[in-house]
C-alpha cells in the first residue's frame, strides 16, 4: 500500500547514478583514515538460531525481505525525488514505513500513513524514522535534530535550535514512547522525555562516523555502531562482536528478541549476524546500496550521512566554480583571522558603512564560543573561511589530524552560518602540498596573502595604514589583518584610512571565497 509519491520529474535519477560512487567513496576514504573494522563472528555452530523476521531497503525504496519476514510492497514503481535514507518496521506486525531524504515517508503491509514532511520546504534533510512502541505512530528527524511528530507520537525536545557538532544520523523511542534518542554521527547520544542516558562516545576521537544505532528491548541500554562495522555497547547492552563490512559501510544494527545477539546490515546488502543471531546473510541482494534493516521489534538505519556528505560535496564543486580565490590588479581584498571576538561587530559595523564586503578567517574554538558574531559576519554578506579548529600549526600534524583540524573548523562554521566554507587559511601561513590536498578533499581552497601590517603586534594605527597604502602600487593585494587573537582596537580604527586610501589609489574591493 503506497501512502505517498512524487509523481513530477527530479533530481533523484541523477542522486541515484552517484549513490553507488559515494558509498564507494566514503567507505575508502574511512579506511585511509584509519577506520578499524574487527573481525566478522558468526553464530556459533550448533546453537539453535533465533528465527529471523527482518527487511532491508535500498535507496530506490526496494525491501528484500528476510528469513520468515512476508513481501510488503515496496517503491520499485515510484520515481522518487530523493533517496530512501530508511526503513522502520511497525513495532509488532509486519509492516514497516519507509522515509526519504526529503522528509517522504511511504507505509506498507498495513503500516499506516500518518503525515510526512514531503511537501514543506526544511531546513536541513531528514536522516531517520522512529516508529512509537504502539505502532500508531512515528518521528521523522532531521540532520540538525529537529524533531517532527506524527500519529501518537509525542514531542519531547529537540535539538533543532542547538549548535551541533556533528548532525544526527538516528533516532529510537523508549520503550514507553514517552520519549526518545538522538545520536549524532560523532557518538554524541541526547535523550529526551524519560528516555535514560546510559553513555556516549561524544568527546572521544573515533576512528570513523557513527552510522546509526538500536536500542536494547529492555531500554536499559544501546549499540552504536560504526561505518566499518566496529560495535560500542552501553548500559545493559552486550557487545557481541564487530563486523568486518570490507569496502561497504554498516548501516543498520537490529538486535534479537532477547538481546542475546544482533544483525549487521551493511550497504552491499549483507547481513550478517553475532552472538545467538540466526544466520542472516542468505538474502537476494538489491541494486542499490540499502539504507537500512528493520524488524517487528527492532530497527536501524545508517546511509544518511555518507549520502548526505556527498550532496554537500557536490553543492561545493558547483559553487567552487563561482567563487573568487584570486585578485586582479587594482583590486583588494581585506581578509580578518582569528575572530570572531570581541571586536568583530567594530569591524562588521565599519566594513558596512564603509561598502566593504571581506573574508573571515574564524577559528573553530571561537565560533562555537560566539556563533551569533559569525552568523552576523554571515548575515552581512561577509565570507567566512576556515582557520582550522583551534588555530594548530598544520605543518606538524599528520594528514588524518590536519583532515580533523579542518573539518571541525568548517564543521563549527557550517552550524554557525548554515554554509559550509569554501575557504581555509592555515595558521601562520604554515603549508604544505599534503595540506593543500587534504584540505581540497574537504572542499575547501587555500587562501594566502601577501600584503601583512603585523597589526597583532598593535604598532599603532597608523603604521597599520602607511603599511597597507605602501604596498598599493597596482597589484591585486589580499591584506591579513585580525579581527581576534588579542585586543584589535587599532585594526578597527585603521579601516577607513585602508579603505578610502586605497579606493584613491583606484583599487576596488573584493570578497574572497
Ligand atoms: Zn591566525
Amino acid at each position: 500500500m503506497l501512502s505517498r509519491q512524487n509523481p513530477e520529474e527530479n533530481t533523484f535519477a541523477r542522486v541515484q547514478g552517484l549513490v553507488r560512487r559515494v558509498v564507494g567513496l566514503v567507505a575508502a576514504s574511512t579506511v585511509a583514515l584509519g577506520g578499524s573494522a574487527g573481525g566478522g563472528v558468526g553464530a556459533a555452530p550448533g546453537v539453535i538460531p533465533t528465527s529471523l523476521t527482518a527487511w532491508t531497503a535500498d535507496v530506490n525504496g526496494i525491501v528484500a525481505p528476510i528469513g520468515n519476514a512476508p513481501a510488503g510492497g515496496d517503491l520499485h514503481a515510484i520515481k522518487l525525488q530523493m533517496p530512501v535514507i530508511a526503513i522502520a518496521g511497525r513495532p509488532g506486525t509486519t509492516g514497516y514505513w519507509m522515509a526519504s531524504l526529503d522528509g517522504g515517508v511511504f507505509a506498507f503491509g498495513g503500516a499506516p500513513f500518518l503525515g510526512s514532511l514531503g511537501a514543506r520546504p526544511l531546513n536541513q534533510p531528514v536522516v531517520n524514522i522512529a516508529p512509537t512502541p504502539t505502532g500508531r505512530g512515528y518521528w521523522l528527524v532531521a540532520s540538525d535534530g529537529g524533531v517532527f511528530s506524527f500519529g501518537d507520537a509525542r514531542f519531547f525536545g529537540s535539538l533543532g535550535s542547538t549548535p551541533l557538532n556533528r548532525p544526527i544520523v538516528a533516532m529510537s523511542s523508549t520503550a514507553t514512547g514517552h520519549g526518545y534518542w538522538l545520536l549524532a554521527s560523532d557518538g554524541g547520544v541526547f535523550a529526551f522525555g524519560d528516555a535514560r542516558f546510559f553513555g556516549s562516545l561524544g568527546g572521544e576521537r573515533i576512528a570513523a562516523p557513527i552510522a546509526t544505532f538500536a536500542v536494547s528491548p529492555r531500554g536499559r541500554g544501546y549499540w552504536l555502531v560504526d561505518r566499518t562495522g566496529r560495535v560500542r555497547a552501553f548500559g545493559d547492552a552486550t557487545p557481541w562482536g564487530d563486523a568486518n563490512v570490507g569496502a561497504a559501510l554498516a548501516v543498520g544494527i537490529a538486535p534479537t528478541k532477547d538481546a542475546n545477539g544482533y544483525w549487521i546490515a551493511s550497504s552491499d546488502g549483507d547481513v550478517r549476524a553475532f552472538g545467538d543471531a540466526g544466520p542472516g546473510a542468505s538474502q537476494a541482494h538489491l541494486a542499490g546500496s540499502t539504507v537500512g534493516i528493520a524488524t517487528p521489534w527492532a530497527s536501524s538505519s545508517g546511509l544518511a550521512l555518507p549520502l548526505l556528505e556527498f550532496l554537500r560535496t557536490l553543492a561545493r564543486a558547483r559553487s567552487r566554480q563561482q567563487i573568487r580565490t584570486w585578485v586582479g590588479p587594482d583590486e583588494v581584498a581585506l581578509t580578518f583571522d582569528d575572530g570572531p571576538s570581541q571586536y568583530t561587530l567594530g569591524v562588521l559595523a565599519a566594513l558596512e558603512r564603509l561598502g566593504v564586503q571581506a573574508t573571515f578567517f574564524a577559528v573553530g574554538t571561537e565560533v562555537v564560543s560566539h556563533p551569533e558574531l559569525v552568523r552576523a559576519e554571515a548575515d552581512a554578506g561577509m565570507a567566512v573561511g576556515d582557520h582550522t579548529w583551534d588555530h594548530a600549526d598544520l605543518t606538524h600534524l599528520s594528514p588524518a589530524e590536519i583532515t580533523a583540524e579542518l573539518q571541525r573548523g568548517s564543521d563549527a562554521i557550517a552550524a554557525a552560518t548554515r554554509r559550509s566554507p569554501l575557504c581555509f587559511r592555515p595558521p601562520y601561513g604554515d603549508t604544505s602540498p599534503t595540506i593543500v590536498s587534504q584540505a581540497a578533499r574537504l572542499g575547501l581552497t587555500q587562501i594566502l596573502w601577501n600584503v601583512d601590517p603585523s597589526d597583532y603586534l598593535r604598532p599603532g594605527t597608523s603604521t597599520i595604514v602607511s603599511r597597507v597604502l605602501a604596498t598599493a602600487n597596482g597589484r591585486g593585494l589580499v591584506v591579513a589583518i585580525h579581527d581576534g587573537g588579542g585586543d584589535r582596537s587599532q585594526t578597527v580604527a585603521a579601516l577607513p584610512a585602508i579603505v578610502f586610501g586605497l579606493r584613491a589609489r583606484g583599487y576596488t574591493f573584493v570578497r574572497l571565497c
